[in-house]
């Protein structure tokens, strides 16, 4: 089993939630970056892993599968008992508050403070890429691909905003929690990846350090 390295002993296993979307370049991308990462698609994969990563795709398609594979409530549960997340694109919109655009049966799990967009840059700018200055970590610039991306409109005062586009957020923190409207899993560079498994790891960044794993694990009989 992989460690962190940078001075940290926990032992990290991420999880890739892996109903639809880019799932393969995340898990490839956390493995590459020294984690053990394994594919969830039901609530007894997701009870085995620490941290969650919720690929890009298509934000609608993946409420439909969460529920009809029964995991709506075991990721509640999780999410609610403080399981770092790393979300991308459609992830994003997924943990969102509120969703803009969104289908009126669409999942908004709530977790980030966000007020989200769907396809907020519209038909003309489906696709385009740029470099992003991402002061955090070790990040610097960053090539950042977006795809059909989604426009944050709003954020709630917990949320920290990395990096903008055009005055809006497109890289936020919150708490645990690291959140980008582009695909840092398509390009090869693992430095967000990275910085991910740093945070799920316990280490202080961001000022932070996480619960023990126990406390992340909430059984079927105790939860709510
Ligand atoms: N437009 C997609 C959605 O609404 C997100 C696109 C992406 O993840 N690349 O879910």
């Amino acid at each position: 089993m992989a460690r962190v390295s940078g001075g940290s002993e926990a032992i990290v296993r991420i999880g890739v939630l892996a109903l639809q979307g880019d799932v393969r370049e995340h898990l490839a991308a956390f493995r590459r970056a020294g984690a053990e990462a394994l594919p969830v698609r039901t609530a007894e994969e997701l009870r085995s892993v620490d941290a969650l990563a919720l690929p890009g795709g298509e934000s609608t398609t993946m409420s439909r599968l969460i529920r009809v594979f029964g995991l709506e409530a075991p990721l509640r549960r999780r999410l609610a008992a403080g399981m770092p997340t790393f979300s991308t694109c459609a992830g994003t919109i997924l943990l969102s508050r509120e969703i803009l655009d969104g289908t009126p049966d669409q999942l908004a799990l709530g977790v980030l403070d966000l007020r989200t967009r769907r396809n907020g840059y519209g038909r003309q700018l489906e696709s385009f890429e740029l470099d992003l200055e991402l002061p955090i970590a070790e990040a610097g610039s960053f090539r950042a691909v977006f795809i059909r991306a989604p426009v944050i409109e709003g954020c709630g005062p917990t949320v920290e905003v990395l990096a903008t586009h055009q005055g809006r957020p497109v890289a936020v923190r919150q708490g645990a929690h690291l959140s980008f409207t582009f695909h840092p899993e398509m390009t090869g560079d693992l430095r967000l990846h990275r910085l991910f498994l740093a945070t799920a790891a316990g280490e202080r960044v961001g000022g932070r350090s996480l619960p023990p794993a126990e406390t992340l694990l909430p059984t079927e009989d105790s939860a709510a």
